[in-house]
């Protein structure tokens, strides 16, 4: 999954999720991908497996927010 994809799966799920209702599952991840007609939704779901994520708030947690803070990094160069 490239980076801009997930950082947009990120926000969605950021806003549309809570660790409450997580169901243990990557069904939101799943859902997004199909509705972003991503034609790859399986190959998507194991790259997020294989990066050690196996629900939609870890999705968050573990790739959003770390992929963020990195971006924000790279804007503070650009402006140094
Ligand atoms: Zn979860």
């Amino acid at each position: 999954m490239d980076q801009q994809t997930l950082i947009l799966l990120g926000q969605y799920l950021n806003e549309n999720l809570s660790l409450e209702t997580c169901d243990n599952s990557l069904k939101k991840s799943a859902e997004w991908l199909q509705a972003m007609q991503v034609d790859d939704v399986e190959e998507h779901i194991s790259w997020l497996e294989e990066q050690g994520v196996s629900c939609d708030c870890e999705v968050v947690i573990k790739l959003y927010i770390p992929a963020r803070e990195e971006e924000i990094d790279d804007k503070e160069k650009v402006t140094e």
